[in-house]
């Protein structure tokens, strides 16, 4: 855009500006004073590159002006152009003499006139037009850095990367190059829990470490929120190191919060492909580990395409299938080899779907424990559970308590004790009929914070589980600090049990060193009348699987409970008989 030279009129009668803003507003812009004084005040507040003075004036005049103006840094370099009459011969003399560039005399010719400042102009334009020219540039080199650049990180923007990581990989003809993508799992989590600075802080230490520790061959970028992107030689690469670096940078933070990075590598095997195709593979890898316990990091395989156009469909549908409550609840029954009946059963979602049909929880919960809606889905669940808890109590008078799983991501929530509180009384139940399920992966990730909510569950009389104990990551060890009140051994130990005398042995132990710390345990994954027997020998009473029965319908396992509360008013009966 060509900005206009801007000029000054200075005349104390408004006709005569009047008369010459008509005359120049086309090539100018316009600014106005009514005495030297105000001029000086207008030129002190913005740039003038050109003055028009009356040469007689009330106040200061054009005179006096232009020797303030000769002697002031700035304003010297200012051509002024004095207006005197015609016939004003001396003045117009005086006012050269004094250091005018020129003068124009009333009345005006407008073309003389014109002709005039544009060529005074003319010889302080060219130096004008070059600064004008340095400022725009150095305006443009900002901008290209600010458009390339992320303000808070400094690294390169997502566009800029795409375009960089091209160049780059189609010049190094003969080098392999990895796109690996970096997320961070429950960032959010890092803002709600800590001032929102924190979150900043995070990103900041990630944007000095990535560049540090990919060095000049390869390139960094923030993609968007806590997403990263490298592009990085595969020789380069050695994933472990790299992720141990990143662990240690954001533990040197000394925040009190585990902060895990998840990563994806893409091996652009074809430098031609688009890089944002890349990106999104290289992604795809990472969603595969993200929130996993053991796995930081995964390679894209082709597999995950299809995987990921299933999972987007679910995503896509998850919020109209809990609105329309086509997640349906199903019991399994926990039953109890002394007592001989069910003592208790387990809540587990199963989601009926218009157009796929029945989807088991293995197929959308580590989904919906990524994108966060679990913690709906599970409320859901709780409160279907209640209401199912009520139903009983309204029918028998009496309750069989209901185990529901609660994922690892509710902890988050400062609400969730009164959420279930809240629940608890709205269908006035009590605490001990609702059990709460909790992995043991949920426990290994931040152990201190899990306890002492788990200790406010029971303080408020819910009977707190440890759900697949057993299943890999615990060790009796961590036992001792954990306060549950029962634990579910994980499925792989009624597999395996008789096909192993160890499996045997740890599973005695296990039994005798829960008696000696008060715990309950419950075996899940019974399924034949060999595993019971031995299970039963060893001193497990509670079992949960298909053996007895398989996750049913709501409804259908309230005619179980009926049946054997008919069964065992019946067995009373006779007793008495
Ligand atoms: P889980 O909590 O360990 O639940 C037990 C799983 O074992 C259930 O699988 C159950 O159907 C299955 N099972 C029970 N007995 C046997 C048996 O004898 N043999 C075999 N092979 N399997 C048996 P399901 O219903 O597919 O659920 C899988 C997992 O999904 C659950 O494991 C739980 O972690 C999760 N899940 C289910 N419902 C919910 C929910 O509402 N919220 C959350 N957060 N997770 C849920
Ligand atoms: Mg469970
Ligand atoms: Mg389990």
């Amino acid at each position: 855009m060509d900005e206009k030279p801007v000029m000054l009129i200075v005349d104390d009668v408004d006709v005569n500006r009047a008369v010459l803003k008509n005359l120049f507003q086309e090539g100018y812009e316009l600014v106005e004073a009514a005495d030297g004084q105000t001029a000086l005040a207008v030129m002190a507040s913005r740039p003038v590159n050109v003055v028009l003075a009356a040469l007689e004036m009330q106040g200061m005049d054009a005179l006096e002006l232009l020797s303030v103006m000769k002697h002031t840094p700035g304003w010297m370099e200012i051509p002024v152009v004095v207006i005197t009459d015609r016939s004003n011969y001396e003045g117009q003399a005086n006012a050269v003499e004094m250091g005018a560039s020129d003068f124009i005399t009333k009345p005006y010719h407008p073309t003389v006139a014109w002709l005039r400042v544009r060529n005074v102009l003319g010889g302080h334009e060219n130096e004008w037009r070059k600064a004008l020219q340095v400022a725009q540039d150095q305006e443009i080199v900002e901008m290209q850095h600010s458009m390339e650049k992320d303000v808070l990180t400094g690294l390169y923007n997502r566009e800029t990367f795409l375009r960089k990581a091209a160049e780059l990989m189609q010049a190094g003809k003969d080098i392999l190059y990895d796109i690996v993508y970096f997320d961070i799992s429950c960032f959010k989590v890092i803002n709600d829990l800590f001032y929102m600075d924190t979150g900043d802080v995070v990103l900041k230490a990630a944007g000095f470490y990535f560049p540090a520790a990919v060095g000049d061959e390869g390139l960094c970028a923030r993609f968007e929120a806590d997403h990263f992107v490298i592009c990085i030689p595969d020789s380069k690469l050695d994933m472990d190191r790299f992720m141990q670096g990143l662990d240690d940078s954001m533990k040197s933070l000394g925040i009190n919060h585990k902060i895990r990075f998840f990563a994806g590598i893409y091996k652009a095997q074809d430098a031609f492909l688009p890089v944002d195709r890349m990106c999104d593979w290289a992604r795809m890898a990472m969603c595969k580990v993200k929130g996993s316990y053991a796995q930081r990091y995964a390679y894209y395989d082709e597999g995950m395409w299809e995987v990921m156009l299933r999972e987007q469909t679910l995503v896509r549908d998850m919020e109209l299938a809990l609105h329309e409550k086509q997640f349906c609840v199903y019991m399994q029954a926990i039953y109890n080899m002394e007592q001989k009946r069910v003592v208790s059963a387990e809540a587990l979602v199963r989601w009926n779907h218009p157009a796929i049909g029945t989807i088991l929880p293995a197929y959308f919960i580590p989904l919906f424990e990524r994108n966060g809606f679990i913690v709906r889905l599970d409320r859901y669940v709780w409160e279907v559970s209640c209401q199912f808890l009520r139903e009983q109590k309204d029918r028998f008078g009496e309750v069989l308590p209901v185990s529901v799983n609660v994922s690892r991501l509710n902890f988050y929530n400062l609400d969730l004790l009164q959420f279930l509180m809240g629940l608890v009384e709205k269908y006035g139940l009590e605490p001990w009929m609702l059990k709460l399920e909790i992995t043991e992966t949920a426990y290994m990730d931040e152990p201190e914070k899990i306890i002492s909510v788990i200790k406010e569950f029971r303080a408020r009389g819910f009977a707190v589980l440890m759900d697949d104990f057993g299943s890999g990551h615990s060790s009796l060890s961590m036992l001792k600090n954990l306060p549950v009140d029962v634990l579910k051994l994980d499925m792989s130990f009624a597999n395996e049990v008789g096909h192993s005398r160890r499996v045997n042995a740890i599973l005695k132990f296990i039994m005798s060193l829960s008696k000696e710390l008060d715990m309950q345990v419950i075996v899940e994954g019974v399924e034949t009348k060999k595993q019971l027997d031995i299970i039963e020998s060893l001193g497990c009473y509670d079992i949960q699987g298909y053996y007895f029965s398989r996750p049913l319908p709501a409804e259908e396992f309230m005619k179980v409970l009926e049946e054997q509360n008919r069964k065992e008013g019946t067995d009373e009966d006779e007793g008495l008989d």
